[in-house]
């Protein structure tokens, strides 16, 4: 996460006197405040979840469409997920990659069946998912002696160093300086910028079809199909960050498909590489990168590798994710509740909403106040969202959010902003 999350959400009862002071800390604040490091300002403690709803330490209950910043696809305790973690708990959970294992082969079967010919390369984040391109690219252009990667401002892929040198934020890069040479950041949905970037050092261009992190920044249509023509055309890798928006989250397998849908030759579109994490695996880590053909043999034997990636368990979880998407028809279900929920914030666009942008479920409104202090409001009201840049708060529900959920959701923004 790459925004500042809200300060502690604390009720307090009506007929208390008001005070200054600050809340006492609890018991589990204090874990935190005496043995774990404050990368971020965390919110609530919470303990408990089931389906859409969580529950703090003091008991209260909240709608979660903040869904673990678009990891819980599907929602909390889902019972087949559950299944599959007991089951490989016996079966086999860690094998580590000098062996085969089967689910491994089976998961990337299906990536490749959804996306297109070309092969899967698994870890175990977003942000190493991220690295793996930034590899590929490197190992790529090693020959001819090109290195350099074009990525947008705005953008966020991940907190490693080669992926917070990629990131288009200056806020993540403060402080870690020298950074990794090589990446040159231009203006997003700006084709024009990409190719005045372009040097005879240019491997690829790293993007992402929605910038999550960076406010739901949505690319063009023209966008996207000009990059394709620059890349092929200067032979650089078009590297594709589907960590956030990808996995059905905008209704599509990845985003790309949505954002051009009914778009002439967007049958043509497809970019060499994609990272993957986040709603892959519903809550258990994994990331995966798939590789186009023909680029899905630059990587050779012992020049890339993780212990971790690609468990029989993460797998295992994964299959039941997909499994369950198929089965309760999710992407039709995630499609209709995005669109459900822009009908019903609209009405508060122009008075307590200024926009409202995204698909399905990646939905960003942008407000007035700090995006911290709305999100904090909003949980004091029983709605958990997550904050990102530029005055936006995020929806990302989980894909099996229900109708009345999102009209509750509606309802308590109404109230509450
Ligand atoms: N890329 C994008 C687009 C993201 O939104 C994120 C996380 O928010 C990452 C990469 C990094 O993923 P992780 O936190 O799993 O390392």
């Amino acid at each position: 996460m790459s925004v500042e999350a809200p300060l502690p959400v604390k009720e307090t009862p009506a007929s208390s006197p008001v005070t200054t002071e600050a809340p006492a800390r609890t018991e589990i604040q204090s874990l935190y405040d005496q043995y774990v490091v404050g990368t971020v300002n965390r919110g609530l403690t919470l303990v408990k979840g089931k389906g859409r709803y969580a529950w703090d330490d003091q008991g209260r209950k909240y709608l979660d469409l903040g869904g673990g910043v678009a990891v819980n696809s599907l929602g909390h305790a889902h019972p087949a997920i559950k299944e599959t973690l007991t089951r490989m708990g016996d079966v086999l959970m860690h094998s580590c990659n000098l062996y085969y294992n089967e689910w491994q082969g089976r998961l990337a079967q299906r990536i490749v069946e959804l996306t297109g010919p070309g092969k899967v390369f698994f870890c175990n984040s977003g942000a190493e998912a991220n690295e793996a391109l930034i590899k590929l690219a490197r190992k790529f252009g090693n020959e001819t002696g090109r290195y350099e990667i074009i990525t947008t401002t705005n953008s966020f892929h991940g907190r490693t160093m080669a992926t917070l040198s990629a990131t288009g934020q200056d806020k993540i890069k403060h402080g870690f300086e020298p950074l990794l040479p090589g990446f040159v950041h231009v203006a997003y949905n700006d084709l024009a910028a990409i190719e005045a970037a372009i040097t005879p050092k240019t491997v690829a261009v790293q993007i992402e079809g929605i910038q999550g992190e960076g406010g739901v920044n949505i690319a063009t249509p023209e966008y996207l199909l000009g990059l394709r023509v620059l890349t092929k055309k200067h032979n650089l890798l078009l590297l594709w960050d589907g960590v956030q928006d990808g996995f059905f989250r905008t209704g599509r397998w990845q985003a790309y498909q949505r954002i051009l849908e009914n778009t002439a030759g967007a049958e043509d579109f497809a970019p060499d590489a994609i990272a993957m994490a986040k709603s892959l695996g519903a809550g258990y880590p994994i990331g995966a990168v798939w590789i186009r053909e023909p680029y899905q043999n630059v990587f050779t034997p012992g020049s890339h590798g993780t212990t971790f990636g690609g468990s029989p368990m993460a797998c295992a979880v994964a299959l039941t994710v997909l499994d369950v998407v198929e089965r309760e028809k999710l992407v039709d279900n995630i499609r209709a509740r995005g669109e459900q929920l822009k009908r019903g914030l609209e009405p508060l666009v122009g008075t307590r909403i200024k926009e409202i942008r995204g698909y399905g479920g990646l939905i960003g409104i942008v407000v007035a106040e700090e995006p911290a202090a709305v999100v904090s409001k909003l949980a004091h009201a029983g709605l958990i969202l997550i904050p990102a840049a530029n005055h936006t708060v995020r929806f990302l529900p989980p894909l099996n959010v229900t109708a009345d959920e999102i009209n509750e959701a509606v309802r308590i923004v109404e109230k509450s902003l």
